[in-house]
C-alpha cells in the first residue's frame, strides 16, 4: 500500500485541498479530501492524473528529426512517407523495443501514462511472417513493461496501397495482413499483453486508403467490443483520392457506412466540412488530434471548436513523436486555432475559465474513452496514475488550481513535472524515468546504427 498526500489535487469534481490517495495493487482505493497529512504519507504539492497519448507509432520516434530536409517542389506528406518507409524496413525487433522503450521512458516523464499504440510494423524485413505473428507487438509490449506505461495496443489492418483495393507497393510489405493473418495476428497479440498489467486491446483499420469496405466489415468484429481507431482524413489529396473513389468524402464515408459510434476513434479528421463535424460529433466518437506531427507534416488544421461547439469529444496523440509531450500537444491544438480564428483562448469552456484546464479535461476524457478505460482520473477503481507538478518552476510561481495548469501548458516548456506513478509504482521522480540514463543509450546505439 502507498499512501500520497497532496496539498491540492485535481479530482473529478474539481480542485480539492488536503488530499490523501491510497493505492493498493496500482489502482487508487480511496481519495479522501480535507484530511492533514498522516505519518508516513509521501507530501507533494500539486496533483493531476496522467494522460493519454491515444495514437502512437512507436517505431518513428527513431527517426524524429530526421525528415527536415527540403525535398523537390512539391514536398510534402508523402515524401516524409518515402522516408518512414525506407526507416521502418531497416528496424528488427530488438531495434523496434530499444526505441520504443525509449519513447514511453519520455511520454511517463512529459506525464503520459497509457499509450494508444497504432501498431503496423507487423513482419519481417522482406515481409514475411514471423514465427510468432505478433513478434513486434510482443516488443511494444516489452517496451511498455519495462517502461510502466499502461498499453491500448491498436493492431493495425493494412492490405492496400490506395482507395478501391490498390496493390500496396513494395515499402509496405511490413505492414500488409490478409483478413485470416489479421485475426491470427489479434488472437496472437491478445497473448502477448495477457500479462502486462493495464493492457487492453482494440484494432486499428489503417485508413479508408488501405482497407476495402468488405475487409473493413470483416475485421471490425475482431475488436470484441474494444477500442476501434481508423487514419480518416489527414491530407487534401486522401480527400480528393476518396472523393474520385467513392464520391464522398473520408469522414463522410465512414458516417454512412461504417457503425462509427464511441468506441471508435478517428484520427486526424483534419479536413471535414461543417455538415462531417457536426454528424461526427453526434456519434460520440473521439477525435483523435495529433497537433505537433499534424503541424510537422502539414496536414492542415482540424476545426475544433466547430466540433467543441458541437458536442465533439477529443483526445491527443503523439502519433509520429517527432516531439513528446503533454503541453506541447494541448499548446499546439490552441495556438493553432488562434492562428486560424486571430483570436485568443479559442478552446475554453467560456468566459472566465481556463484554456489550459478546458484542454486538460477534454484530453482526459477522450483519451479514456478511446482506449476504453472506463474509471479515469483521480478516484476510487482508476488505475494509480498520477502526475506532481514541481512549483519551484519559476512559470509555476505563486500559482494554484486552473492558473497552475495554464502555467504549465502555455508557459514552463518542459521540467515542470516532478514525480509521475505509473501503476502506483513511482517510475519518474525529479523529472527523471528510473531508466532514462539506460535507455537512452540502447536508442542511440540502435539509431546510430540505423542512420549510418
Ligand atoms: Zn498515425
Amino acid at each position: 500500500m502507498t499512501r500520497l498526500h497532496f496539498a491540492s489535487a485535481l479530482l473529478p469534481s474539481g480542485w480539492a485541498n488536503d488530499v490523501r490517495v491510497v493505492i493498493t495493487a496500482g489502482a487508487i482505493a480511496e481519495v479522501t479530501p480535507g484530511v492533514t497529512p498522516a505519518a508516513g504519507d509521501e507530501r507533494h504539492a500539486i496533483a493531476l492524473p496522467g494522460l493519454a497519448s491515444l495514437h502512437s507509432h512507436a517505431f518513428q520516434r527513431g527517426m524524429a528529426g530526421l525528415a527536415e530536409l527540403r525535398g523537390d517542389s512539391t514536398d510534402t506528406f508523402w515524401t516524409w512517407r518515402e522516408t518512414m518507409y525506407r526507416f521502418a524496413l531497416a528496424m528488427t525487433p530488438d531495434d523496434v523495443a530499444s526505441v520504443a522503450t525509449l519513447l514511453y521512458v519520455e511520454m511517463l516523464e512529459q506525464g503520459f501514462t497509457r499509450v494508444g499504440e497504432f501498431h503496423y510494423l507487423h513482419h519481417d524485413r522482406d515481409g514475411s511472417l514471423y514465427a510468432d505473428i505478433a513478434e513486434m507487438a510482443a516488443r511494444i509490449a516489452q517496451a511498455a513493461e519495462a517502461s510502466g506505461i499502461a498499453l491500448t495496443l491498436l493492431p493495425s489492418f493494412y492490405a492496400h496501397g490506395s482507395f478501391g483495393g490498390a496493390a500496396p507497393h513494395a515499402g509496405q510489405r511490413r505492414f500488409i495482413c490478409s483478413v485470416d493473418q489479421f485475426a491470427t495476428l489479434i488472437s496472437a497479440s491478445r497473448k502477448a499483453i495477457s500479462a502486462l498489467p493495464g493492457a487492453n486491446i482494440g484494432i486499428a483499420p489503417h485508413s479508408l486508403r488501405a482497407v476495402t469496405p468488405d475487409e473493413l466489415a470483416a475485421i471490425i468484429p475482431l475488436a470484441d467490443g474494444g477500442p476501434v481507431h481508423i487514419h480518416a482524413a489527414e491530407q487534401v489529396r486522401e480527400v480528393e483520392d476518396c472523393l474520385a473513389w467513392s464520391g464522398r468524402r473520408p469522414v463522410q464515408w465512414l458516417l454512412a457506412h461504417a457503425p462509427v459510434d464511441r468506441r471508435w476513434c478517428l484520427i486526424h479528421a483534419t479536413h471535414t466540412t461543417d455538415e462531417e463535424v457536426a454528424a461526427f460529433a453526434r456519434t460520440g466518437a473521439v477525435a483523435g488530434l495529433c497537433p505537433i506531427t499534424e503541424a510537422s507534416l502539414g496536414d492542415g488544421i482540424f476545426p475544433a471548436r466547430e466540433f467543441l461547439d458541437a458536442g465533439g469529444a477529443f483526445g491527443i496523440g503523439t502519433d509520429s513523436n517527432v516531439l513528446v509531450g503533454v503541453t506541447d500537444e494541448l499548446r499546439q491544438l490552441e495556438y493553432g486555432q488562434r492562428l486560424k480564428h486571430r483570436a485568443r483562448n479559442v478552446l475554453s469552456a467560456g468566459a472566465g475559465r481556463s484554456t489550459g484546464r478546458t484542454l486538460f479535461d477534454h484530453a482526459l476524457a477522450g483519451g479514456a474513452q478511446a482506449l476504453a478505460q472506463p474509471t479515469v482520473g483521480l478516484a476510487a477503481g482508476a488505475r494509480a496514475d498520477i502526475v506532481t507538478l514541481d512549483t519551484t518552476h519559476p512559470s509555476l510561481a505563486g500559482r494554484a488550481g486552473d492558473a497552475a495548469i495554464d502555467g504549465w501548458v502555455f508557459a514552463a516548456g518542459t521540467g515542470a513535472i516532478d514525480c509521475v506513478w505509473a501503476g502506483g509504482r513511482k517510475v519518474v521522480e525529479g523529472g527523471r524515468h528510473r531508466l532514462r540514463q539506460a535507455a537512452r543509450e540502447r536508442f542511440n546505439a540502435t539509431v546510430r546504427r540505423l542512420v549510418a
